[in-house]
């Protein structure tokens, strides 16, 4: 759980009422109906207040729900979020419809203050915009030292021709995303495991710095099942050289998850999936030390936590 390296909620959250702070507490699904409920407040007196700023908080790697509560009749709710288009969706129609978003921070993000910007066309057709400020606070990500074979750990020039296509055929996937969300809430963790709570960590492999490690590690017995962890289109399905057997899945909305080590993959590239369908087993494929799945998110080009999405979405 994030909240461990966080202290109380309401030192994360800076709300504009102490009626609101007198509803928080240590839960990571309070704090972000909380953000709910910020933005609903602000919403209310936005005709008379537009542009008022008010401060959310988000850690590095972390993922929130973002909501609003615009009046009857409106259409066309969107925003924007360090450069990004937000994807909102409709969560309830009746008595008032409210719309969410996925917030989500680079597990390298700079910290510090960054604006978020919300528009919605209302009923007259005016468009009317709300500005936000989400800080972004630093999470404390500790070193891991690795010790690996070095033709795992040191690639021969072949392997790093292969390589570099590799990470090129990632950036080509995660470019062409589906804009449409095909998610729905709850996210699920895609195996039943020990988590290795290592997402973020920087990495010494055979006392070299390497990049930080951008998933989540899962330790399950060789050939468990691993599920898709919601809906989604199968837009990656291969075999590669630090991945192992992969499967990643584009949930729409600039969402994608990913499923590496696999000692098969069960899936095949364009396949629509659906939350909890086997889309491969767990091996210990590409660069892998024992049989674990890692699995990775990324919203629009975040490196988030993925078990983030899962608080976020419960
Ligand atoms: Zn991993």
């Amino acid at each position: 759980m994030h909240l461990a390296r966080t202290g109380t909620s309401k030192n994360r959250l800076h709300v504009p009422t102490a009626t609101l702070l007198g509803r928080s507490n240590a839960c990571g699904t309070r704090l972000n109906f909380l953000v709910g409920l910020v933005a609903v407040a602000l919403f209310s007196y936005s005709a008379e207040a537009s542009g008022t700023a008010s401060t959310l908080s988000l850690y590095q790697g972390e993922v929130i729900p973002f909501r609003l509560s615009p009046p009857p009749g409106t259409s066309s709710v969107a925003g924007q979020f360090l450069s990004q288009s937000l994807a909102f969706f409709k969560e309830t129609t009746e008595p008032q419809s409210q719309y969410m978003a996925l917030l989500g921070a680079d597990l390298a993000q700079s910290v510090g203050k960054h604006p978020l910007s919300a528009t919605f066309r209302g009923e007259e057709g005016r468009l009317h915009q709300l500005e936000y400020v989400i800080e972004i606070l630093p999470t404390l990500f500790t070193t891991q030292q690795l010790t690996l074979p070095t033709d795992k750990a040191d690639p021969n020039r072949e392997d790093l021709v292969r390589i570099e296509k590799e990470r090129m055929q990632f950036q080509a996937v995660f470019s062409k995303g589906t804009s449409e969300i095909l998610w729905q809430p709850p996210f699920l963790a895609p195996v039943e495991g020990v988590v290795s709570k290592t997402f973020g960590k920087k990495r010494v492999i055979n006392g070299t710095e390497r990049k930080p490690h951008t998933g989540e590690d899962i330790a399950a017995s060789l050939g468990t099942p691993v599920m898709a962890s919601n809906h989604g289109r199968v837009v990656l399905a291969g075999d590669f050289f630090f991945n192992g057997q992969s499967v990643v899945i584009d949930h729409g909305g600039d969402l994608f998850t990913m499923y590496f080590h696999l000692s098969e993959v069960k899936t095949r590239e364009g396949m629509f999936v659906k939350r909890g369908e086997v889309v491969g087993l767990v091996g210990q494929s590409g660069r892998a030390t024992g049989p674990h799945l890692h699995w990775g998110a990324r919203l629009s080009g975040a490196r988030v936590d993925p078990f983030s999405l899962i608080h976020a979405t419960e």
